[in-house]
């Protein structure tokens, strides 16, 4: 047929590992080859043969607002007629960090980095330093970037070390990195047990967005920072997705939990490449140049990144309602879609909260990585390439959340639910 973006695809992977600079992006576990995009605008994405599809994945976070807000793309306009990049401080950098300490409670200090993998690897550094431990803990199926601590895969007894789960991660990396399940407050416990004195932080994503969607089940996180008390942790909430995507002040906004360290990443850029971590100023003053522990970045801070994200910022509070109209969405969304379930008689769970949504193609709740990889990943790519057809874009991949974003409408809800519902058909014919 010859696409415009099948042919770059092809020159992509001539120079590009894989033809992507992200790999869930090359569509491997769904099928065909990825779209390149032109242009994107509001609930839309447009690829470079001209056609439009409403926009699902925003970025994998940042567009809360739909894409190219006016009010984002002047602050950067205004921001790029006063040169691009100064390697010294500059007066944005002080608005971004008062206006995150001021929006979420936890974070009495800040430090602005470039991405979400860079502001987790800073705060378990930073963990380490403060309790002198060595250890940490994740739970399977989270995802905290692409540092060397996080690619550790669980070990097969409550004692025993994470492995390696990627080649070139050191075997002596991966010893530091324990894990325990999702939802499972005992496997933990247990963990905390075996190593009593060496666990440096608790490091999950409090809703996991990163095997699809996953929520908490009720007293999950409390029973966390009370082990994490008992033991002498810090507990860090990994809000770089739901950070200003569940509430103004981040899914600890939700609840009255306050995590020791928070980092953050996606919205906080406003599409443009932000993260950071903040918390407790007595332990974020063990950062440099205020106390021992290096971490730098000669593009941190940078002018045109914070003004996109000090605009995104101050879209959110100036329309706190935003939350309550994603949510309505998402409910909206989701229910159509259980129902197209039932209908049709598929095996299919939905998790839904706020602004995230998946459609896991399984008949078990979906609580934990185990359960969601009980999902017939053959189904979703039937679905999903059905979906591109139609004009919706989703995340490649059944292992993702669905990002709403302010700028869909209802139409925009009717013409997902009308393509889902032949999506589904379609996966009854394979
Ligand atoms: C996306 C993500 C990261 C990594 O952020 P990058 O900017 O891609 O490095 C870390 N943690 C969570 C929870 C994420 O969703």
């Amino acid at each position: 047929m010859g696409s415009l973006s099948a042919s770059y695809f092809e020159r992509a992977q001539e120079v590009i590992p894989g033809g992507v600079n992200s790999p869930v992006r090359a569509f491997k576990s769904v099928g065909g080859s990825p779209l390149f995009i032109q242009s994107a605008k509001g609930a839309y994405l447009k690829d470079v043969d001209g056609k439009e599809y409403i926009d699902l994945i925003g970025s994998w976070g940042p567009m809360l607002f739909g894409q190219a807000h006016p009010s984002i793309e002047n602050a950067v306009r205004d921001a790029l007629s006063k040169g691009f990049s100064f390697g010294a401080p500059s007066y944005n950098e002080v608005l971004i960090a008062e206006k995150i300490v001021s929006m979420i409670p936890s974070i009495e200090k800040v430090r602005l980095v470039n991405s979400g993998t860079e502001a987790t690897m800073a705060a378990i550094r930073l963990a380490r330093a403060y309790t002198k431990r060595d250890k940490i803990i994740k739970f399977e199926g989270c995802y905290h970037g692409h540092g060397d601590s996080f690619l550790i895969a669980a070990g097969s007894g409550v004692a025993t070390l994470g492995t390696p789960d990627s080649p070139g991660v050191t075997v002596s990396t991966a010893k530091d990195t324990l894990t325990a399940v999702y939802n499972d407050l005992s496997s933990l416990r247990n963990l905390f047990e075996a190593n009593p004195t060496d666990i440096s932080a608790v490091i999950l994503e409090p809703v996991v967005g990163n095997m699809g969607l996953v929520i908490p089940e009720p007293g999950f996180i409390e029973g966390i920072q009370q082990l994490c008390k008992t033991y002498g942790s810090l507990l860090i909430f990994d809000e770089v997705m739901t950070g200003f995507r569940l509430s103004s002040s981040g899914y600890q906004g939700l609840t009255n939990i306050q995590p020791d360290l928070t980092t953050l990443g996606k919205i906080i850029g406003g599409g443009l490449p932000v993260g950071a971590y903040g918390g407790k100023a007595e332990i974020m003053n063990m950062i440099a140049p205020a106390g021992p522990v290096y971490q730098a970045g000669t593009l941190s801070g940078n002018p045109l990144a914070t003004s996109a994200g000090l605009a995104m910022l101050n879209l959110i509070s100036e329309h706190p309602e935003v939350y309550d109209a994603l949510n309505q969405k998402g409910k909206a969304l989701a229910e159509g879609i259980r129902q197209q379930l039932s209908e049709l008689q598929i095996d299919g769970f939905v998790n839904q909260i706020g602004s995230m949504f998946t459609l896991f193609f399984t008949n078990k709740a979906v609580k934990n990585f185990s359960d969601a990889k009980t999902s017939d990943t053959a189904k979703f790519g039937i679905y999903f390439r059905e979906m591109l057809n139609q004009g919706v874009y989703l995340p490649p991949s059944q292992f993702e959340s669905w990002f709403l974003s302010a700028a869909l409408d209802e139409a925009h809800i009717d013409h997902i639910l009308k393509a889902s519902r032949i999506a589904l058909e379609k996966t009854l014919m394979a």
